[in-house]
């Protein structure tokens, strides 16, 4: 089943796609990356789809990656006597750390870790942004503030505190233990919220040890400061803008996007745009015009994926969100325009073979007008090196570990196929032919590009490049 598109959808699984047949309509709608959110559901809920998304994948042929988002240090305040309160701006609201349930004078904030670093002035943001508080008194214990944005709070709701790094690792407990849980399932990604400093990735990197891919959900402004470096130190990125508009004036976050997807497309990693992209279709069975724009706008810019949320977990339209994705994206693809943005930004290759042989690659591509540039990878660098230079052909990956396949379900333009390593060059031609025949990338009589390494099977070996003819 091959796509007609080169940007990729990244579609989160919930209430609203658990069973086999609606996991079915959003892959065959366009889903190509399924998203576990272990904010949300049991471990028993995780496991029931996670069974039912390698039947899916077995029974459609290609390669399905799973993201599992762990949930990271979420801040929340505790409960109410009375479930909801009303904050008006010039009230006094009392943070501290009583567990007893709050009232419109006082909640409990659990967390000492941010009581201990504000100060008179700091801003907190309640319930995504939707209160503001200003902190006028503090100790190591309690806070005294002025809301200065009232509204209706109730229990449990979220905490921000912009421009703060918080002493926090990016990991809880709780993420420790749904990270194990996701690893022993078999997810191919693992997302890591609310990363800060590059110290979180390594300290994500180690406990995951190779086992799954790590995505950085950039959505606090101290990770923006050290973008390139926590990218160097991601598989993935992801413009989480839920939470990355509330840490920043929303009149921030298009500029940001800009930059992250830059930062990612610079070092060849992909990147996800995601959050609130048709948020809308939650209700709706089409979208607004500024959401259909705002996809647009990912794609235009190179983004790698676009990225479903409460759409495709909980919305009533999954099916049709999914669907609405895959028609915007491939309208951008086939606009006239679209190549002069997606190339208006262009990335250095480096003084590699995978580079030297991905550029030459294109070249000859061009040239020949080849059908697709076959990359044989082991480690899915070569393939992403390829998907890093945006070309014009459909990059198939013959790529012989089913992790990396999965991996690079995500990646641009990279149609990721399961298959053995090649013997010797006769070979290596052969499987490369039939494949981009089967899979619908080339007819008799057109040219392929095919890229390698030899000795075959070694990572990161690519050293080789061959025009064949499919017959
Ligand atoms: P979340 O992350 O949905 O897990 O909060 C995405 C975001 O913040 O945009
Ligand atoms: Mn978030």
């Amino acid at each position: 089943m091959r796509r007609e598109r080169s940007a990729k959808i990244v579609a989160t699984l919930g209430p609203a796609t658990s069973t086999k047949e609606r996991i079915t309509a959003i892959v065959r709608a366009g889903a190509d990356v399924l998203r576990f959110n272990f904010s949300h559901g049991t471990h028993a809920d995780h496991a029931e789809r996670y069974a039912i998304v390698r039947e899916i994948e077995k029974e459609q042929g290609r390669p399905i990656a799973v993201l599992a988002d762990l949930q990271g240090p979420k801040l929340r305040i505790g409960t109410f006597e009375k479930e909801r309160i009303g904050l008006t701006r010039g009230d006094g609201f009392r943070l501290d750390l009583d567990p007893a349930p709050g009232d419109q004078r006082r909640v409990c904030l659990p967390h000492t870790e941010i009581l201990s670093v504000l100060k008179p002035g700091t801003d907190l943001l309640l319930d995504d942004g939707r209160i503001q508080l200003e902190v006028l008194q503090c100790g190591p214990d309690f806070a005294e503030t002025r809301v200065v944005t009232g509204g209706g709070l109730s229990n449990r709701k979220g905490v921000n505190v912009p421009g703060v790094i918080l002493p926090i690792n990016a990991m809880t407990e709780k993420d420790r233990a749904d990270l194990h849980y996701a690893l022993e399932l078999g997810a191919d990604w693992v997302a890591l919220s609310f990363v800060q400093r590059p110290e979180d990735m390594a300290e994500g990197r180690r406990l995951i040890a190779g086992r799954a891919a790590v995505m950085a959900k950039i959505e606090k402004p101290a990770a923006m400061d050290r973008l390139r470096e926590i990218v160097e130190l991601s598989d993935g990125i992801m413009v989480a803008r839920g939470d990355l508009g509330v840490e920043m004036p929303p009149e921030a976050v298009p500029g940001l996007q800009k930059r992250i997807i830059r930062a990612s497309r610079d070092a060849g990693k992909p990147v996800i745009v995601a959050t609130q992209m048709l948020e809308s279709m939650v209700h709706a069975p089409s979208p607004t015009r500024a959401e259909a724009s705002d996809v647009a706008t990912a794609v235009y810019d190179g983004a790698d994926a676009v990225m479903l949320s409460a759409e495709s977990a909980s919305g009533e339209y999954p099916v049709e969100a999914v669907a609405m994705m895959d028609r915007v994206i491939k309208s951008v693809e086939h606009d006239q325009f679209y190549r002069s943005y997606v190339n208006a930004y262009h990335a250095e290759a480096e003084r590699t073979p995978a580079d030297a042989i991905t550029l030459a690659a294109n070249h000859v591509a061009d040239t020949m007008q080849a059908a697709c540039i076959v990359t044989y990878t082991t480690s899915g660098t070569t393939a992403l090196r390829a998907s890093r230079e945006r070309p014009e052909h459909p990059i198939l990956g013959l790529i012989t570990r089913k992790v990396t396949a999965r991996k690079l379900a995500l990646a641009w333009g990279v149609h990721p196929v399961f298959a053995k390593d090649a013997e010797d060059l006769d070979d290596m031609v052969q499987t490369a032919r039939r494949i981009a025949k089967e899979e619908g990338f080339a007819a008799p009589g057109s040219s392929i590009v095919i890229t390698a390494g030899l000795p075959f099977g070694t990572p990161g070996a690519t050293n080789i490049l061959r025009i064949a003819w499919v017959t």
